[in-house]
């Protein structure tokens, strides 16, 4: 296509772009039913004889391959979409639970709470405190619910740089009254001033939540109440996540099988919590890994993930 116009009929778009085209601008014309043109006009404008502005301009169509560049691009985002979903589905059951303990936790602080206000001796700071851990749980449930809907919608990540230290400290939180309820001592061990990870702060917490309801479930099989986490910087470049237990530990056949999806030895076990947690870890250029090793007796699971930037 080849055409001579004048200032005032030229599109303002190629009007802008014709006295320093570079030969790279693809403009997108909209077309009937979503569908659309690719097209790399070139123009030339220059004065005629009497100073008034002439555009030579001209277009060809990058329609085909465009579309073919786009292809596998368009059908790798399906895939991902496609798996965010299925993986919902199979979570829904976890999904209830970890919201259902935020829940839980809100509902026992409240009551405890009114019963504090009850009381003729009322101990003001004990409220407040009580009032503080219903709102961070409140917390809690809105960023799992707001990560569901974001793995529901097409919306991409943005991994931010995180503290591991913070994101141990608040699963722990969250699982406060599980191990109460069992009866189970927690040591934290985390080292001072870990350099950050880059990463999704909740995906992460869902890994470290579901090792230690693991560790929790391990130990209502064997005698032992203990577990031990730790963080700490095993090289420059790396942080370590470690979760230790006195439970019945792995039986050694297991091994090989234990983050393949669907593996369970547990009755009412889905077995994908474990598989779930590597998909988790990789997707951050991480590793995880489990063995016997725990000093505790029994099981021992780790992930590194890349240092990333200031602690
Ligand atoms: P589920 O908990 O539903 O079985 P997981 O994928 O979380 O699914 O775990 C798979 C299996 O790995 C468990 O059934 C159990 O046999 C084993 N396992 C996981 N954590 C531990 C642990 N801390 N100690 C011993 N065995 C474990």
């Amino acid at each position: 296509m080849r055409a001579t116009v004048t200032t005032e009929a030229i599109h303002p778009d190629l009007r802008r772009f014709s006295k320093k085209f570079s030969g790279k601008w693809v403009r997108r014309l909209p077309m009937p039913a979503c569908s659309g043109k690719y097209l790399h006009p070139v123009a030339h404008g220059s004065r005629d004889g009497e100073g008034r502005w002439e555009h030579i301009g001209g277009a060809r169509d990058l329609t085909p391959r465009r579309v073919s560049e786009e292809a596998p691009r368009k059908a790798r985002s399906e895939l991902a979409h496609e798996a965010r979903i299925t993986s919902l589905g199979v979570l829904t059951a976890s999904i209830a639970h970890e919201v259902n303990q935020p829940l839980a936790a809100i509902i026992c602080n409240g009551e405890t709470s009114l019963r504090c206000l009850a009381r003729p001796d009322l101990d003001v700071e004990q409220v407040r405190e009580l009032t503080k851990r219903v709102v961070a749980d409140a917390r809690r449930a809105c960023e799992i619910i707001n990560r569901i809907r974001a793995m529901a919608t097409r919306r991409a990540r943005q991994p931010t740089p995180q503290s591991l230290a913070d994101i141990v400290e608040e699963s722990m939180l969250f699982l406060r009254h599980e191990f109460q309820s069992k009866d189970i001592s927690i040591s934290l061990d985390l080292a001072p001033g870990l350099p950050r990870v880059v990463g999704d702060r909740t995906r992460l917490q869902q890994v470290i939540v579901n090792l230690a309801i693991n560790a929790v479930q391990a130990m209502a099989r064997s005698g032992g109440r203990k577990i031990l986490v730790r963080a700490i910087l095993s090289d420059l470049e790396t942080v370590c996540f470690m979760i230790e237990d006195s439970g019945t530990g792995i039986d050694p056949t297991h091994l090989p099988r234990l983050f393949d999806g669907f593996f369970t030895t547990k009755e009412t076990g889905m077995g994908i919590g474990l598989a779930i947690s590597r998909s988790i870890i990789e997707s951050h250029d991480g590793h995880i890994r489990a063995d016997n090793n725990s000093s505790l007796g029994g099981a021992r699971f780790s992930f590194d993930l890349p240092a990333n930037g200031a602690g």
